[in-house]
């Protein structure tokens, strides 16, 4: 789950992280009394789950109430990378002197979290790391024994910082830490971790994704997700236990098993087509799941056909073909269609499909290959 800004800050305070104070508006109106209790200058923030919002022009400055309300009401209704503005973070600006960079993230490879940091953070820091590799410095924290001094001293020294500076910073390094492992995180990041004139370090930005696994135990963050960033295929699908990611194209795909999906994914998109979706319905799944997924693929507009891919072991091929036909019937669903069927009550599934004028494949890159031409 990723957290929005506001979210993120807020667990930054919890754990001792200084961040430049701020409250949530939802309407111009809202913005400026917020701006006048906070004083003068803000900062004005879009309140997206996309990154680079800076650049689309979703974080702007503002000196006056009246800066406030004009600035609050271009940067509500935006749209960024696709998300609509519904929420503006409004903040005290901090006074910034330099810019840096740093972040926890796990090294799936070493099996360890990596920490990350730069004395060049800041909106360009994507083009630093591919131009000046050099400028970024990581160590990786063995899991049971978290970050060691000597290791934060270490990088300190390599990224040239103050010795004035170094313990404020590992003071940080340390918290941000226990934020990753408190929060139970897959990434916390700060860009920009502002130093400010007066020598103080604040976390002007947050990012924060937290395992979803993990939600159960985290109390009340799991009521945190934020229900305007969800799609409603995807609030639908994880209301339904269903794993589903939208992608960009056209192709709607349902398999059951995390690899025979992602397998399919690649052998569609190998063979010219455009996946729109990810959906596992997993091990077992009856027909009433096989309807539920069915609906919620189909409610994508962008969706313009369906290749449902079933081996069957655990789930019956019976069972998706009930569910198929009832689902089919159901939505008036006018897509071309391909089923792939094999494997437990296969021949049940086949007839149950034929009686319907559905012909199945049996191979996989067979029925890949015919919906990508039946959708091209
Ligand atoms: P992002 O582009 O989505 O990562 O949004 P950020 O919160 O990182 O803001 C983008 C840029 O706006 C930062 O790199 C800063 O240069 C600038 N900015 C954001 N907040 C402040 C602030 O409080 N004071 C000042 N002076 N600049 C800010
Ligand atoms: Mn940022």
């Amino acid at each position: 789950m990723k957290l929005q800004e506001y979210q993120g800050k807020e667990l930054f305070k919890r754990v001792g992280i200084a961040v430049n104070e701020g409250r949530v508006a939802t309407s111009p109106e809202e913005a400026e009394a917020i701006a006048r209790a906070l004083g003068f200058p803000v900062v004005i923030k879009a309140q997206v789950l996309v990154g680079g919002r800076g650049k689309a022009g979703g974080v702007k400055l503002a000196a006056s109430p009246e800066e406030t309300r004009a600035q609050a009401a271009r940067i509500l209704g935006m749209v960024i990378k696709g998300e609509r503005v519904e929420k503006l973070l409004v903040a005290r600006a901090a006074e910034i002197a330099q810019e840096f960079y740093l972040g926890i993230t796990l090294d799936r490879a070493k099996r360890m979290p990596v920490m990350i940091f730069s004395p060049a953070g800041g909106m360009e820091i994507e083009e630093v790391a591919k131009a000046r590799p050099e400028a970024i410095f990581r160590f990786h924290v063995h899991p049971l024994e978290g970050p060691h001094p000597y290791q934060i001293r270490n990088l300190l020294l390599r990224a040239g910082i103050d010795k004035g500076l170094q313990s404020q910073f590992a003071s940080l390094f340390n918290k941000l830490y226990q934020a990753f492992t408190q929060y139970q995180a897959n990434l916390v990041e700060i860009n920009p971790l502002a130093l400010t004139p007066a020598g103080e370090l604040v976390a002007v930005d947050a990012k924060f994704i937290i395992d979803d696994d993990a939600l159960p135990r985290l109390g009340e963050l799991a009521s945190w997700r934020d229900a305007g960033s969800e799609s409603p295929q995807e609030r639908a699908a994880r209301e339904a236990g269903l794993n589903y990611v939208k992608l960009d194209g056209n192709i709607g795909i349902i398999g059951n098993g995390a690899g025979l999906v992602m397998a399919t994914l690649d052998l569609v998109a190998a063979l010219g087509g455009k996946p729109a979706n990810f959906l596992d319905i997993g091990g077992g799944a009856r027909a009433a799941q096989i309807e539920k997924a069915l609906e919620i693929v189909l409610s994508d507009p962008q969706v313009e056909g369906l290749f449902l891919n079933i081996f069957g072991g655990i789930t019956r091929c019976d069972e998706v073909a009930r569910g198929l036909v009832e689902a089919w019937k159901k939505l008036q669903a006018k897509l071309p269609l391909v089923v792939r069927l094999t494997g437990t009550n296969e021949e049940e599934g086949r007839a149950i499909l034929e009686a319907q004028g559905i012909s199945p494949v049996r191979e996989m890159e067979e029925g890949a290959r015919r919906i990508v031409e039946l959708v091209r």
